[in-house]
């Protein structure tokens, strides 16, 4: 009798011991009792011995080989510890939906049909009269077919004619691996001749194809960042190495997929949210097996079965997509870097607009830094502009001006997008008079509105605020939140120009399959002249017709009290910049503001993205904030706000008790309530992760035992992106 260690999918942070016949290897999937449940277990390896009597026995053995091999073992390991999350549901996120119900892990058997001893010894002129049957009893005598080739072949009649006389049977077979290897498939056309920068950057990341490497492929928009991806994998490909390509929820278009298939000739696995559980675990067993040599895949494909890892590309690595909300809160470009260094295989991450993180490491040397800094074809970049708002008369938040350039680049037959952030709901307090943002006196940092509550908060200390009837500066009785919704420009947007086709695009309106690529087409058919959007618009795609880029609020992300709002919307300024317009159409971009000397927003307009970014990192250094610290966002929400309030507050006093973690809160989240409940958080900082981790570790008990752990939602979050 063996004990083997199971992770049971249940939100406990532990493993469970069961007893079993023989001992199993770790990665294998076993059916156990688990209350009066019966679940679907992983085996994590053999079992301490125990004292307990009580052992229940495994039901069912579901696998003979793992379905997880060591370095996704591993992985699930880190995961469990590192995202503090119980492991069985940790093993769950990483498995394919069907696996996760015990479906088998190996497509199914293979039904042949084969002749008898009968059909094999008798004189085949017997069926002189049903040639039919007599053509296809000879077939099979010489091999056995597969069912579906001979019903292909035969009407169902003559099958079954032949298998009433016992001439032919139907056997099965286990399913094989086919000895298919996509390296005899390959066929490379079509690759253009590098530019310099690009032949750098190809030849560098090649070089280091043998061993762990990370580089941070840092290239403006359309300059040609595929086509690196492309060139430095196909040595790659021809070592009959795979290659696992992750892209942002909407980066992944037929037209991408297409691109890679035309240029080597073989198949690409294509992994995403919107595939059949079956369609998913297909690919997944073939890229397990080694007959996919490229893997293109959303956030969830970062856990795809390798059979001969070769390299990782993560594209847009800056995407916010990479990062999971709910569950499981892992991020898949960190588990990218742990993948390739696990295999011994390069990471390359592209983007025209890294992430902080990523570019400090890169700074810091710890990637390889490659930069490509012209656009292929040489079309021109569109020109950014700030327009300076206060005191301006706003129709539906747009500058009279504005509207009048509008109506410019219209009559032109141009189409104009107008983009407005969702980011940061709960806005700062502005004057409209003379620009000046309520700010905690004592953090120097913006107040937060929370309507709900009727007062302002600083999410820097805690501290709050009624909110003011006038301007601490000037007295206007002006204020005006920042933060206009997408729902109310386009009601405003139609009444201003009443002739004038137009679509919102934002991630209501979009849902749905194909939906947000039928629009996308009608677009670039020019079906429409005005968009109005959010983030939504800022990635993968390009217009052409599109001149005019109008972004109606800064102010809400200058002044958010999430740290990251004015990285993600210089991320998204650029990234809009970089698509609309060509090269016979240069763009412009106005951008709104009541702040039209914030420094940063004046360096992202005039020195562009790269070095806005190493000042805001700078500013994160000075501010002690993420990647210079770490960061734990503990959360709770509850129809009574009150509990979730008292919830985090019973977590901060267990948490004071380390004495060296930072604590803020329990505050509203940005977002302070969300379908009926009442959301708040508590952030936990440290300028080292291990003690902040190690500060939790002890934590977690109490937080799961505590009185009101089961009356309110709560989660815990490492490393946030999101307020
Ligand atoms: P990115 O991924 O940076 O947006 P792409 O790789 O899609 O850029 O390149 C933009 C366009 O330029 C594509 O149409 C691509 O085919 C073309 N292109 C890229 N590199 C070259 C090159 N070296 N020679 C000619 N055309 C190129
Ligand atoms: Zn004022
Ligand atoms: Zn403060």
């Amino acid at each position: 009798m063996a004990l083997i260690d199971v992770a049971v999918p249940v939100p406990l942070r532990q493993t469970f011991t069961y007893t079993c016949d023989t001992v199993l290897p770790a990665g294998v999937r076993v059916k156990v009792p688990f209350g009066n449940r019966q679940l679907v277990g992983i085996v994590m390896g053999e079992a301490a011995p125990t004292e307990s009597d009580k052992l229940k026995a495994v039901s069912t053995v579901l696998d003979t080989t793992p379905v997880l091999d060591a370095s996704l073992l591993t992985l699930c390991r880190w995961l469990s510890q590192y995202y503090h999350h119980a492991p069985g549901e940790v093993l769950h996120t990483v498995l394919p939906v069907l696996l996760r119900k015990g479906e088998r892990a190996t497509p199914d058997d293979i039904v042949l049909l084969t002749a008898t001893t009968e059909g094999q010894n008798c004189s085949l002129s017997e069926l002189q009269r049903a040639p039919k049957q007599q053509a296809c009893l000879a077939w099979l005598r010489e091999q056995s077919q597969p069912r579906s080739d001979v019903t292909s072949a035969y009407s169902a009649a003559v099958v079954k004619s032949l298998a009433d006389k016992s001439l032919i049977e139907e056997v099965r077979q286990p399913w094989q691996p086919r000895p298919f290897h996509f390296v005899d498939a390959l066929h490379v056309q079509g690759a253009p001749v590098p530019d310099k920068e690009q032949a750098v950057a190809i030849a560098a990341i090649s070089s280091q194809r043998h061993a762990f490497a990370s580089f941070l492929l840092e290239g403006v928009t359309g300059s040609g960042k595929t086509e690196v991806y492309l060139q430095a994998i196909e040595p790659v490909l021809r070592d009959g190495k795979q290659v696992l390509i992750l892209v942002p929820e909407i980066g992944l278009t037929p037209q991408t997929v297409r691109r890679f298939e035309n240029r080597f000739g073989i198949a690409v696995g294509v992994l995403h949210s919107q595939l059949t559980d079956t369609a998913r675990l297909k690919v997944w067993q073939q890229a397990r097996e080694g007959e996919l040599g490229i893997i293109i895949g959303t956030r969830s494909a970062i856990f795809t079965p390798l059979k001969r890892p070769g390299m990782l590309i993560v594209d847009e690595e800056h995407d916010e997509s990479f990062k999971q909300q709910d569950g499981l809160r892992y991020h898949a470009r960190d588990l990218a870097v742990l993948r390739a260094k696990d295999a011994q295989i390069p990471l390359v991450m592209g983007t025209a607009t890294p992430s902080l993180e990523t570019l400090n490491n890169a700074l810091a040397g710890r990637y390889h830094h490659l930069q490509l800094t012209r656009r292929a074809g040489g079309a021109q970049s569109t020109r950014q502009h700030v327009l300076d708002i206060r005191d301006q008369p706003l129709r539906h938040g747009i500058a009279e001006g504005l509207l009048t350039v509008m109506r410019q680049h219209l009559q032109q037959g141009n189409q104009v997008l107008v983009f407005v952030n969702r980011r940061g709901f709960a806005p700062a307090l502005l004057c409209h008079h003379c620009g000046a943002t309520e700010t905690c006196q004592r953090c120097e940092r913006p107040f937060t509105v929370h309507r709900s509550f009727n007062r302002m908060q600083c999410h820097h200390c805690a501290a709050t605020r009624p909110i003011p009837g006038r301007c601490e500066s000037c007295g206007s009785q002006e204020l005006v939140t920042s933060g206009v919704g997408t729902e109310q420009v386009e009601s405003g947007l139609a009444t201003l120009f009443p002739h004038v086709a137009q679509v919102r695009i934002d991630s209501d309106s979009v849902r749905g399959k194909d939906k947000l690529q039928d629009t996308l087409q009608k677009v670039n058919a020019r079906e429409y002249q005005i968009l109005i959007g959010t983030q939504i618009l800022s990635k993968g795609h390009h217009f052409p017709h599109v001149t005019l880029v109008v972004v109606l609020d800064c102010d809400g992300a200058l002044f958010s009290a999430d740290f990251r709002a004015a990285e993600k919307l210089a991320q998204l300024v650029t990234q809009l910049a970089g698509r609309a317009g060509r090269a016979s159409k240069p763009g412009e971009m106005w951008l709104q503001t009541h702040n039209p000397d914030h420094p940063l927003l004046q360096d992202l307009v005039h020195n562009g993205y790269g070095h806005f970014a190493r000042q805001a990192l700078a500013e994160r250094q000075m501010a002690a904030l993420p990647p210079f610290t770490s960061q734990i966002v503990i959360r709770a929400e509850a129809t009574d706000g009150r509990q979730a309030y008292d919830y985090l507050m019973a977590c901060r006093t267990v948490l004071q008790q380390d004495g060296s973690v930072t604590l803020i809160g329990p505050m509203p989240t940005l977002m302070e309530k969300r379908q009926g409940r009442f959301r708040f958080m508590l952030v936990c900082q440290h300028d080292r992760r291990k003690p902040l981790h190690d500060a939790l570790r002890l934590a977690m008990p109490y937080f799961a035992s505590h009185r009101l752990a089961n009356r309110v939602r709560w989660s815990v979050d490492i490393d946030p992106t999101d307020f």
